[in-house]
């Protein structure tokens, strides 16, 4: 028993699931190349909408105030990546069958390893929509290699061309909704006027409308009742929302088990699970390391290379390489374990750099 002046450690009921996030910025317009100091404000929007911290928290009415929903989701960038494309508005199409963004060679970026990291896309579109994504429960899954959000530039983060009303990064906290497999407030139509659909969570009311464009004021009433129209799983402007319920964090985790497990056993760090075990047609010289290491790759592929910080922070990224020697300055390093992932198509291997000084 703690004596005075001693404090008991907090101990944590559940931990926190923390899912390391993949962001692809695939840009056409010099526009859609949307600056880090974007794609980190959308990191944040996150971490506080996942954990009921945003602020709008505190209008939600009453009547709904006791099942606002922390859903002890946190999120980590661990790496983005960059490209551009010949295709405008490549975040909507479809070629082959296949979704365009998804695939280096169809003009988009590869997912990467989607069971364990939550991809991102950030792209053009064609369709008006600021975003889409696929649920893991509909009757035909997306294929993994596609299984991640879509979003417009403009509709992404609350800094640089992030543009009103969809300025406050509510439209990826409404698309990783569906990622969880959470559906609209009003069904699977786009309204549900005669209110014959639900979104299968009893604590959201049956609701009529989309909300799109809006901002109502409560009662709002459909259906019968007043609408949880704040619900971030409605069409509601960003500033406008400010809610996951209950039901909806009991199906969100439900769907992590179910269809996510892998994220399970996700950190910040790379994935051990995910890493080819030492595969000597990849090694890496001047190991350990003070200004400088370098890769012996085979020569007929293009690889992706990143390095990690002992924390999972990104340190060093690299697309489109060649293979053969290939340096890379480590000056600005400091001293400490690194993981090197090494991306070679489907496969990643991972090296452990030591700098030593
Ligand atoms: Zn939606």
């Amino acid at each position: 028993m703690p004596g005075p002046g001693e404090t008991q450690q907090r101990v944590t009921p559940r931990d926190i699931l923390v899912i390391p996030v993949v962001v692809h910025v695939v840009w056409h317009t010099s526009s859609e190349n949307i600056s880090d100091a974007q794609i980190a404000s959308q990191i944040d929007v996150l971490n506080r909408d996942f954990r009921a911290d945003n602020a709008e928290v505190a209008g939600v009415p009453t009547i709904f105030g006791l099942f606002v929903a922390d859903m002890e989701m946190e999120f980590c960038l661990v790496a983005t990546t960059r490209t551009q494309t010949e295709a405008a508005g490549i975040g909507t199409q479809i070629m082959g069958g296949k979704r365009r963004v998804c695939y280096n060679n169809l003009g988009g970026h590869d997912a990467i390893d989607p069971a364990h990291y939550l991809n991102i896309w950030v792209a053009g579109r064609t369709d008006g929509a600021c975003g889409d994504a696929p649920l893991p429960g509909q009757a035909s899954p997306a294929p993994p290699d596609e299984a991640g959000v879509f979003i417009r530039p403009d509709c992404f983060g609350t800094t640089g061309t992030a543009a009103a009303p969809y300025n406050l990064g509510r439209t990826t906290t409404h698309e990783i909704g569906h990622w969880l497999n959470l559906k609209h407030l009003w069904g699977d139509s786009l309204e549900d006027l005669l209110c014959l659909e639900d979104d299968l969570v009893l604590d959201t009311p049956p609701q009529a409308y989309n909300y799109q464009g809006e901002c109502p004021t409560h009662p709002s009433i459909s259906c019968g009742t007043a609408d949880m129209f704040m619900n971030f799983m409605n069409y509601t402007d960003d500033a406008c929302m400010a809610m996951f319920s209950l039901g909806q964090k009991a199906r969100a985790w439900a769907a992590i088990n179910t269809f996510r497990p892998e994220l399970l056993e996700s950190s910040c760090q790379p994935v051990a699970s995910a890493e080819a075990s030492d595969d000597d047609t990849i090694r890496l010289l001047n190991n350990p390391a003070a200004h400088w290491t370098a890769l012996q790759l085979p020569e007929k592929d293009i690889f992706e290379i990143a390095i990690f910080d002992s924390t999972g922070r990104l340190v060093f990224v690299k697309n489109r390489v060649p293979g053969g020697l290939f340096y890379i300055d480590t000056q600005a390093f400091i001293s400490g374990i690194y993981h090197i992932k090494i991306r070679d198509g489907g496969k990643i291997h991972t090296k452990k750099l030591n700098i030593v000084r």
